[in-house]
């Protein structure tokens, strides 16, 4: 039984690798709700959508959310006439975000989401990191912002002073799901913004610390490979680079891994984590993800 800790592009990527190695019955993937919000009427949970399309082997791979193939006749109705998008989110996709705001008048996220990820046929279990709702503050150069108005509506552009984020009650059965696993993976998702809000959950960092985790690197040298992490990482006062990531799992990482191109960081990380694994870690096809999942999971295979 595996546990991996999920974000919405780097550890998805990551997924694809592992379940060709093992049952996905045996694994549970605990996703970030941070930036879940209601667009145009529907309910978005980015990141959740983003690992259930990708275990069900429908993601669309270039954009890392929405689904393979999918058309926008609702999207561009939805313009046409003078209801602004500012998501665009296809056909397909709308239709499972429908049902998600649908089953979320009568039912919590968690029971939402198992009732969708069954439906779509995915064995593995997929846990929301909390059923209450988050506010998230990015403050920047240009005033205070919600994720999506810093994300999509000012393109990440401005500069990062700060960020908060409300505290909300892990869902159930997350911590017991770190408890029981032989193996905990913290993928490479953006540090601050999705793994940053798992690990502040009550519970989750004592119960990392009982068990064997392992997480990679999602920065590689001294810029994430894709998204905000850098800015935010650099506000919070950690260095971009795979030893910044490193201070912000040391008080309970057992194993880390980076990427060939940053060995140089090896020997400054081995001060702060027992075990340094340095290898591939860009997933630019299949084959680099299951040659990194193999590595990862060497010990329980
Ligand atoms: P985002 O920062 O909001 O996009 O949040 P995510 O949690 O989706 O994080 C994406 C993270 O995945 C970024 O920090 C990327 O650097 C990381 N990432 C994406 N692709 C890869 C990859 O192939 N290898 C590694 N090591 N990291 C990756």
């Amino acid at each position: 039984m595996i546990t991996v800790l999920s974000g919405g592009t780097g550890t998805p990527k990551l997924l694809q690798g592992i379940i060709r190695l093992i049952d996905p019955a045996n694994m549970t993937v605990v996703v970030n709700t941070l930036e879940n919000s209601y667009f145009s009427g529907v309910y978005v949970a980015a990141d959740l959508d983003t690992v259930m399309y990708t275990l069900s082997g429908i993601i669309n791979e270039e954009t890392w959310y929405g689904i393979a193939g999918d058309t926008f006749i609702t999207h561009e109705t939805l313009k046409e006439i003078g209801c602004g998008e500012l998501l665009k989110i296809g056909d397909q996709d709308r239709a499972i975000k429908i049902q998600k705001t649908l089953l979320l008048e009568k039912n919590p996220l968690s029971k939402a989401v198992d009732i969708q990820r069954r439906k779509l046929g995915i064995k593995s279990r997929i846990i929301p990191m909390s059923d209450q709702e988050s506010q998230i503050n990015i403050i920047t150069d240009q005033g205070s912002l919600e994720f999506h108005q810093f994300l999509i509506e000012q393109k990440s552009e401005p500069e990062v002073l700060d960020l908060n984020y409300s505290s909300v009650e892990p869902a159930p059965g997350l911590v017991d799901s770190i408890e029981k696993s032989d193996m905990v993976i913290i993928g490479p998702s953006n540090p601050i913004t999705s793994v940053g809000p798992i690990l502040s959950l009550e519970g989750v960092r004592d119960a990392l610390k009982k068990s064997y985790v392992v997480a990679i690197s999602p920065i590689i040298g001294n810029k994430p490979v894709s998204g905000p992490a850098g800015k935010f990482m650099n506000a919070l006062g950690h260095e971009v680079s795979p030893a910044g990531v490193a201070t912000v799992y040391q008080d309970f990482l057992d194993k880390f891994y980076i990427d060939l191109e940053d060995d140089i960081h090896q020997e400054k990380i081995e001060k702060l984590i027992t075990e340094v694994v340095v290898t591939n870690t860009n997933m630019n096809n299949i084959e680099d993800k299951v040659m990194l999942a193999r590595s990862i999971l060497g010990e329980i295979l």
